[in-house]
């Protein structure tokens, strides 16, 4: 069993993995920056070292200083959360040749699936189904034979792409060169590589997601299902479990494909395969290789503690779930709480001067922040998941909104009026699951003229 983690992340995730070593008896060590010597997490931590400056460059991707830190506390592991360092092979790669154990997959699965194209070559040979799509590089010489086979409209991503950036759609054939073109230069600007490739520009699909686990010797097991449609710029606001009103049949055969994949891979750890779903077909798009933000409202179905069951599989324990003990009771929905402008989106950081935080029957709250605590200009403006549970879907809306209307958090601005006067209240949303384009298209135009009515 794992005896000292080091955390190598901050904000709420670093706090939910506090709570989840302590729950287990293991020790922590936390890092912080200078900017962030008030994060909550840091009060319940064994030990805390500080690994830099604010800027995230400095501190929480600084590898070296990292390293460190776990050396001189005498960690035995080290969990990296989500975003920052939990996708970078490189850095799992030197986790374990200083010696300390990774919490997460084997560093050859997080290159196989941080780049796309290895990823849907490797998931269709494991039998998952892929967008129709060049699966390998796209360059001006090969665009149009490729375009020609997949037809418009289709999108240009990048294999090493992530968080959603430098996707380009192309409509037809007479832009498509200088979109390659442009599509190339974004990825190397964001990405440091500039390969990219095309596949079908899926029209109305939603974002469905399969939550898997497995112990690295090939038992593996999934814990049902996620929606995540509602996004804005492919950045997800508002999260579900399960997928509502998905046909049972390919429900039970794109979970069974995820488990077939991971005992394939051996895969080890916790990871989230990502489909878009259209017209009733499964497509995978990519793999995180990594805890998503989302994971509560798959724990809240489940009864399963993921953060716990990363630490179990990473400590040598295994995996001690069986398939048949996995049941998916009611239904869980996760607000996330950013600190943002509602009518433009611009990040608001400050001071939190109240915060009341809501409770009752199925309703959960992951966050670090607190009355005082200022929220520094450097990172993610997520600062809060609102979750809740209910015996069903409507129940579970119903709760959420009750939810929404007794938080306060006030001295920032919130995107909390998203939240509780638009998505809640939109009956469509309420009715029935919607597809990944609804939020911007339907939803977002009404957010400018209600904030400012109600200014
Ligand atoms: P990232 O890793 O940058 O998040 P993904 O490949 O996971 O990129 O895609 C993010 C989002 O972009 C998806 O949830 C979806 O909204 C949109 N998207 C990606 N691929 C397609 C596609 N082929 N057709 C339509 N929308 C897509």
């Amino acid at each position: 069993m794992l005896q000292k983690v080091l955390i190598a992340n901050r904000g709420e995730i670093a706090l939910r993995i506090t709570r989840a070593c302590k729950t287990l008896g293991i020790k922590t060590v936390g890092i912080y920056s200078d900017a962030d010597k008030d994060l909550m997490h840091l009060r319940f931590v064994d030990e805390a070292v500080c690994i830099g400056p604010g800027a995230s460059s400095e501190s929480y991707l600084n590898i070296p200083a990292i390293i460190t830190a776990a050396e001189i506390t005498g960690a035995d592991a080290i969990h990296p959360g989500y975003g920052f360092l939990s996708e970078n092979a490189e850095f799992a790669e030197i986790v374990e040749s200083s010696g300390f154990i990774f919490i997460g997959p084997r560093p050859e699965h997080i290159r196989l699936m941080g780049n796309k194209v290895s990823a849907i070559t490797a998931m269709r040979k494991a039998g998952v189904p892929t967008v129709p799509g060049s699966a390998h590089a796209v360059t001006t010489s090969n665009a149009l034979a490729e375009a020609k086979e997949i037809g418009f409209p289709l999108i240009i991503k990048a294999a090493s792409g992530g968080g959603g950036r430098g996707m380009r759609i192309v409509e037809r054939v007479d832009t498509l060169l200088e979109s390659v073109q442009a599509a190339q230069r974004d990825a190397e600007m964001w990405f440091s590589d500039d390969t990219v490739y095309m596949e079908r520009f899926l029209q109305k699909p939603r974002h469905v997601e399969v939550q898997v686990l497995a112990d690295g010797n090939g038992h593996a097991i999934h814990l049902f299902d996620r929606d995540c449609s509602l996004q804005r710029r492919h950045q997800k606001v508002l999260e579900e479990a399960p997928a509502p009103g998905l046909p049972e049949q390919a429900r039970a055969d794109i979970l069974e494909a995820c488990v077939n994949a991971c005992k394939l891979m051996q895969y080890r750890g916790a990871g989230t395969f990502e489909f878009l779903f259209e017209d009733d077909e499964f497509f995978f798009i990519e793999m995180n290789t990594r805890v998503q933000v989302e994971h509560p409202v798959t724990e809240m179905v489940t009864g399963i503690d993921i953060i716990e069951q990363q630490l179990l599989i990473a400590g040598g324990l295994g995996l001690n779930i069986q398939q048949s003990d996995v049941q998916c009771h009611g239904h869980a929905m996760e607000c996330r709480i950013n600190a943002e402008d509602p009518t433009n989106f611009m990040p608001s950081p400050g001071k939190i001067e109240h915060f009341y935080t809501p409770g009752g029957a199925g309703i959960r709250l992951d966050s670090h922040i607190y009355e005082g605590y200022s929220i520094p200009p450097y990172y993610d403006s997520m600062i809060a998941k609102l979750i809740a549970h209910g015996k069903d879907r409507k129940t579970c809306i119903a709760r959420m909104k009750q939810a929404l209307e007794e938080i306060i958090l006030t001295g920032i601005k919130t995107n909390i009026p998203l939240h509780k006067d638009l998505i809640l209240e939109d009956k469509n949303f309420c009715s029935q699951a919607m597809d990944i384009h609804y939020l911007e298209k339907h939803l977002l135009q009404k957010l400018e003229g209600h904030v400012k009515e109600n200014a």
